[in-house]
């Protein structure tokens, strides 16, 4: 043998700490232990069993994704092999995009279409900004595309589109497929795939839906599935093709080995959603995200993004021009047990609510462990007042019906 056997392994509990981290930042996020015992399974990808669970997988995720849609498709991958997929089979080369850019994951669209040899127009959105409706549909008068990305919550910088349902409405008015980016948002917040009028809807495994990252589902609309079959060039992707991915999600047949434990998480993920329902659970994130928001105000700290603009499902930090941002987040890691994220660009750390970060216990441990790592590398941040803050924002939240 040429090769040997590398020295100097030790095994997985040596690596990982004894005490888990709890994940409090823009993703993965904590999983429930009904997901975690589901990701244990192994069972045949092509049996009755598997498909009982494909066709409860899909029943539950229209109710999620708010579709009637027969074309919803998992796919082995992360987020990103979602997009990519709702990209690949709507853009042929040549095809016109209008991609709204507001950070670094709708900027990613925009560079798989262009990939996929589409004509992309970026619309650029100032910092710390919604795209307007009026701006878009200016766009669309002018460059006329097929084909419209964005992003409802852009992790990266924390910014929210809070005008997606509009942006939807107009894109359909010029005869525009619309695919929306949700991988942080859905089930977090509303996202109505029917009746906004959208046309592909993406997410990822690790994300809103608490599950495991590597599994990812995107929805096509009865409009994006005829532009599918339409096609007559052959797709350059084989394990992206929607029309490929079809006979598995819907005739039982063969495409590749499904990541058959993955897709059991996601059922039980979905599943816990369905139970716990829309409402409550968007006013579960509502209320946890507000408070925390007030409680790093109450702290000393400010918040990235203005309120108009700020989303809720990742919150970004503003963190003082002296403090080095990976001090912080190893300060945090190694004395509390607690990961939050840093971030691509903006001087800023984000906390995740998503999933099962949105619980109080979390917050009280997060908020806590964020004011007193930073007081101990010499912010002024009161720790007392935020944890108070925290206490009450939650004791007087006032639960809002939140129309689905
Ligand atoms: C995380 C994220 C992605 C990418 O997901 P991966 O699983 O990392 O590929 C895309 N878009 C948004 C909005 C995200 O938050």
């Amino acid at each position: 043998m040429t090769v040997q056997a590398p020295s100097g392994i030790v095994s997985l509990d040596s690596i990982l700490p004894e005490e888990p981290l709890l994940m409090m930042g823009a993703g993965p996020v904590p999983i429930p232990e009904r997901v975690a015992a589901a990701n244990s399974i192994v069972i045949n990808h092509l049996g009755d069993t598997m498909a009982q669970i494909i066709e409860q997988v899909k029943a539950m995720s229209r109710y999620v994704f708010q579709t009637e849609s027969q074309h919803i498709l998992g796919v082995a991958g992360p987020g990103s092999a979602a997009m990519e997929m709702a990209i690949v089979n709507l853009v042929a080369p040549g095809t016109k995009v209008l991609s709204i850019c507001n950070g670094f994951f709708s900027g990613r669209l925009a560079e798989m279409a262009e990939r996929a040899e589409a004509d992309v127009e970026r619309m650029i959105i100032a910092d710390g900004q919604a795209a307007s409706p009026d701006d878009v549909e200016r766009q669309l008068k002018l460059h006329k595309p097929e084909v419209l990305t964005i992003v409802q919550g852009e992790t990266s910088n924390t910014v929210y589109n809070r005008y997606l349902p509009e942006i939807a409405a107009i894109a359909r008015e010029h005869n525009c497929l619309v695919i929306v980016d949700a991988v942080c948002t859905l089930s977090t917040m509303p996202l109505s795939m029917d009746s906004w009028g959208i046309d592909a809807v993406i997410t990822g495994g690790q994300k809103g839906l608490s599950s495991i990252p590597g599994v990812s589902l995107v929805a096509f609309s009865e409009r994006a599935w005829d532009r599918i079959n339409a096609r007559k060039d052959q797709l350059r992707h084989w394990c992206l093709d929607a029309k490929l991915a079809d006979q598995f999600w819907y005739k039982k047949s063969y495409h590749y080995t499904a990541p058959v434990s993955g897709i059991l998480a996601m059922h039980e993920a979905l599943r816990l959603i369905c139970n716990e329902t829309l409402p409550v659970r968007f006013n579960r994130h509502l209320r946890c995200s507000m408070a925390l928001q007030e409680a790093i105000e109450a702290l000393g700290l400010s918040l990235f993004v203005a309120p108009e603009a700020r989303l809720n499902s990742v919150v970004g930090i503003n963190m003082p021009d002296n403090m080095k941002i990976a001090d912080v987040l190893n300060y945090i890691s190694k004395n509390y047990r607690v990961e939050i994220s840093g971030s691509f660009g903006p001087n800023i750390v984000r906390i995740g609510q998503m999933g099962e970060q949105s619980r109080e216990h979390n917050l009280f441990r997060t908020v806590h462990a964020l004011g007193a790592s930073m007081k101990a590398l010499g912010a002024p941040v009161n720790v007392p007042a935020g944890v108070a803050a925290l206490e009450s924002a939650l004791g007087s939240y006032v639960n809002s019906a939140i129309e689905i």
